[in-house]
């Protein structure tokens, strides 16, 4: 935009220049033409002779050839008394002569002997014009004027069809000619009542008002600045005629400027948006390349959960399998459990049936050949048979049932001493007789003391089974008390517990001894009591020699009242 204004000033001047001539040249050119009238005798002879006819016109004819041939508008002589003796436009029916014209500037300056320059509009013709007066001098006396008046309108018709605004104004800034017409008589500033009413005087510019140009009111100084310009609508670029009083005005749109403006601000918005884009799309791009690993990045979550899925179900299937073989595992155990059981229990039960059998057949014979005492023997031991299977069915009865036994306070000492007393005693006279160990204060438990005996009885009962083959079999029970425990210990120096079968003495039906010896039944009957009763049975190897250990410990009760 800058490089924009300062262009149209360079070239404003340019033509301020060139036009400047062409006005100067169009006023000056026939600036000498009064000068030659003045000298010219016919008009000197008029001048001093008015009367005379033919003196006039010649001199009418002469000043109608002059000024056709130099083209100027008017070529007039003026009296001393002002009043027109002669002019160019004798044969119009309008001419100026019989006109006085003592009120106009050039008269007053020429009939003075002063330089004589003076623009107005033309009183009988309307028409504005540019006025050179000389002085007639005869015999050093001023005798009359000789006028030219120059018309403009050559420079108005170049003017009108120029692209730009062209003014001229004159030395009280009004608008003696401007490239649109409408312009013309108006000023740059507002005029004084004095000129106006001097105007009036000299009939200068007719009867025009005179009003302010506001375009030139408005119009920027082209020496302002841009920013100064760009506010107004049009730039004034002006040149003064330095031999005239006058100035030539060229007036700029700042249109062009501005358009240019707007289109540097287009462009820069372009650039602006292009580069807006340019940023949005990187910025997308990498919204784009980040949503992609993090895409990259869930899929391979995705494909690692997937994985653990696989693993999980693989997993799940593989513990279903396993649970499968589990149960399958207990479903055969368990029909082997109740193989061994039914084998056990068939071959208890038909021991005794085949014997009772035996026994019945002989009863009868022994009955039929009256041998009743035989008869009665053979009862007797029929009775003991039924007992052995009635124990049998008890212990089964036992083991199915849960049983519901009261409990007390026991006096365990006490409890296991009268047992071993009872095992120990002469009468029954064991093969190998229990080494008993107890402390010397009676040790209290909860629990119930019948249940306890048959726990112990069954412990002891293992062991010298255990020792059975033992030539210095050792069988032995202690009692002792720790803190709030108290524990019962069964051991033995027999054939010991087979570790890898150690974890199943407990099992139901599990036995080791020979068909009919055992049923497997005492452990897991004296766990399920001893369990009742809040302990714990244990089985374990001896460490310091062969054999088993049995250990039952129970809760001990320091509470003395209510003893069993
Ligand atoms: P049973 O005596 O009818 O076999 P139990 O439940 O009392 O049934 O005992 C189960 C098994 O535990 C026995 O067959 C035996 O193998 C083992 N057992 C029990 N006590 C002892 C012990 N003191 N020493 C070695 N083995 C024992």
């Amino acid at each position: 935009m800058q490089l924009q204004h300062q262009r149209a000033y360079t070239t404003a001047s340019a033509r301020l220049a060139t036009e400047k001539v062409r006005v100067l040249s169009t006023i000056e050119r026939l600036s000498h033409l009064p000068v030659a009238v003045a000298q010219q005798p016919d008009v000197q002879r008029l001048l001093s002779d008015p009367f005379d006819v033919a003196v006039q016109e010649r001199v009418n004819a002469y000043l109608f050839n002059v000024a056709t041939a130099a083209e100027a508008s008017i070529l007039y002589v003026l009296r001393k008394d002002a009043l027109a003796v002669a002019s160019s436009d004798y044969e119009s029916g309008n001419s100026l002569i019989g006109n006085k014209f003592a009120f106009r500037p050039y008269f007053i300056n020429a009939i003075n002997q002063r330089k004589a320059h003076y623009f107005a509009i033309g009183i009988t013709t309307g028409k504005p014009g540019y006025y050179i007066a000389q002085p007639i001098i005869v015999k050093q006396n001023v005798v009359g004027v000789a006028v030219v008046k120059i018309s403009l309108q050559s420079l108005q018709n170049q003017w009108s069809n120029a692209p730009d605004q062209w003014l001229l104004l004159d030395e009280h800034d009004v608008v003696v000619l401007a490239s649109d017409p409408s312009m013309r008589y108006q000023t740059a500033t507002p005029l004084t009542a004095a000129l106006r009413e001097e105007f009036k005087q000299e009939r200068k510019y007719a009867n025009q008002p005179l009003p302010v140009l506001p375009i030139l009111q408005n119009a920027a100084i082209a020496e302002a600045g841009l920013l100064q310009s760009l506010r107004s609508r049009y730039v004034q670029h002006s040149t003064p005629f330095t031999t005239l009083d006058w100035r030539l005005v060229k007036l700029v749109d700042t249109q062009l400027i501005k358009r240019t403006g707007i289109w540097v601000l287009l462009t820069m918005a372009l650039l602006l948006g292009v580069a807006l884009l340019g940023l949005l799309y990187w910025r997308e791009r990498r919204r784009k390349q980040r949503l992609g690993l993090i895409a990259a990045e869930a899929e391979r979550v995705n494909i690692l959960n997937n994985q653990l899925q696989d693993e999980v179900t693989e997993r799940k299937r593989a513990e279903a399998d396993l649970r499968q073989a589990q149960s399958e595992l207990i479903q055969t155990s368990k029909l082997a459990a109740m193989g061994q059981m039914s084998a056990a229990i068939a071959h208890e039960v038909n021991q005794p049936l085949s014997a009772l059998k035996t026994y019945s057949a002989s009863t009868r014979l022994l009955i039929e050949r009256s041998r009743h005492d035989e008869a009665l023997k053979n009862l007797t031991a029929m009775e003991s048979v039924t007992d052995r299977m009635a124990s049998l069915t008890g212990d089964l009865k036992v083991f199915a049932r849960k049983s519901d036994t009261q409990q007390s306070v026991v006096a365990l000492k006490q409890c296991l001493h009268s047992l071993v007393q009872h095992h120990n005693a002469p009468l029954i006279a064991p093969n190998v007789p229990i080494a008993w160990v107890a402390p010397e204060e009676e040790i209290l438990v909860v629990g119930n003391q019948a249940c306890i005996e048959q726990v112990v009885s069954n412990l002891i009962r293992n062991a010298l089974d255990a020792t059975k083959d033992q030539p210095e079999a050792c069988v032995e029970l202690e009692l002792s008390g720790k803190d709030n425990r108290a524990v019962i210990r069964v051991s033995d120096n027999g054939v010991g517990l087979d570790d890898n079968r150690i974890h199943r003495v407990f099992d139901p039906f599990f036995t080791t001894k020979p068909m009919g010896e055992g049923l497997g039944l005492g452990l897991a009957i004296a766990h399920g009591i001893v369990e009742e009763m809040n302990g714990q049975l244990r089985a374990k190897n001896r460490t310091d020699i062969r054999g088993a250990v049995f250990e039952v410990t129970l809760l001990r009760q320091y509470q003395s009242v209510g003893v069993a």
